[in-house]
């Protein structure tokens, strides 16, 4: 979790340079709540009208995968990540470890639900059975439900209490760590402080030709090497030319000069399949306060024909230049 802190901390003590947080992670949990009650409640709601035969959240790959836990997990913590990317509510570590114990409680209240509308009444009392025996009865079948179990390569395990309370943990551990892989998604991204808003992410908003087009070197004489190699070192040097001009006006926070040194490479037309070596440069950016980063990365061809990205240098970006970059780009011929 990369957060950038744009204020220079001598100049404004960050506790006055931030807006005060009123409980901001209550807005995650709760539109986390909402779409945790919503897969959970399908589930609930299947194996009620199935009469309890079919748990659809205990499907397990081969007796060993619960990959139905996981997935719901997934969907279930849909939530937390949404409310967080749309109200730019940070992830915190705290943040995390409330919302898996929330997730395994979740669980526990949806099993319970189970118990509730589908348990089991005892013949001879006519009373229900009390939660823990059906709460052991069902850990006890879990070892019954498999799925994309093919020939003899897996067996149905044996029936012991370690097995099947291992396999309920597991399953647990499962939901409430699925529920956690969106937020930990977004709160991967990088984050403006001061506004409290994820920056937003442009791969490539500048494209600089550092090399010649790939020729077939193998049937080239002496003369025709030495003159392509010329060919490949002008092009690196224009390249590292045109990158200083840009950082340099960068430095500068100069606009007319940016403008000037990025105006030959917004063009994405510029981008030729044939060159062996160019720089990208990717762009994050507020979209409050439109202060932004450049990332530089030198690019090569990989030997299975892959793109090689090496991240040479991180910029911050003056609001005034990042709008600059954000225009249409100019036409050129
Ligand atoms: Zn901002």
């Amino acid at each position: 979790m990369s957060n950038i802190d744009w204020q220079p901390r001598d100049e404004v003590h960050p506790l006055f340079s931030r807006p005060k947080s009123k409980r901001p992670g209550l807005l995650v949990i709760l539109g986390g709540l909402v779409t945790t009650a919503l897969v959970l409640g399908i589930n609930v709601g299947v194996n009620v009208l199935t009469g309890g035969d079919f748990d659809p959240i205990g499907l397990y790959v081969c007796f060993l995968i619960p990959i139905a836990a996981i997935l719901m997990g997934v969907a279930a913590g849909f939530g937390y990540s949404f409310v967080s990317w749309r109200r730019g509510i940070p992830v915190s570590i705290g943040l995390v470890i409330v919302v898996f114990v929330l997730q395994a409680g979740a669980y526990f209240l949806a099993l319970y639900a189970d118990y509730h509308l589908v348990g089991p009444i005892d013949k001879r009392t006519g009373e229900a059975t009390p939660f823990l025996s059906y709460y052991n009865r069902v850990t006890h079948g879990i070892t019954q439900q498999g799925l994309l179990c093919h020939g003899t390569s897996c067996h149905t395990p044996r029936k012991s209490d370690q097995v099947d309370y291992g396999r309920r943990a597991l399953e647990i551990l499962a939901f409430a760590a699925g529920s956690l892989i969106p937020l930990l998604i977004v709160g991967g991204h990088e984050y403006c402080d001061r506004c409290r808003v994820y920056l937003k992410r442009e791969k490539c908003v500048l494209w600089i030709r550092a090399g010649s087009p790939i020729l077939n070197t193998k049937r080239m004489n002496h003369d025709q090497l030495a003159r392509y190699g010329k060919l490949q070192g002008d092009a690196k040097r224009a390249a590292d030319e045109a990158s200083a001009a840009i950082q340099f006006a960068i430095k500068e926070v100069d606009p007319v000069a940016f403008e000037e040194a990025v105006y030959y490479f917004r063009d994405p037309n510029v981008v030729q399949n044939n060159i062996g070596a160019w720089i990208e440069i990717g762009m994050l950016y507020c979209p409050r306060c439109q202060q932004g980063i450049l990332k530089f990365y030198a690019c090569t061809w990989g030997e299975e024909g892959e793109t090689v990205r090496e991240l040479r240098l991180e910029q911050i970006i003056t609001p005034e230049l990042t709008r600059v970059l954000l225009q249409d780009p100019p036409v050129t011929e």
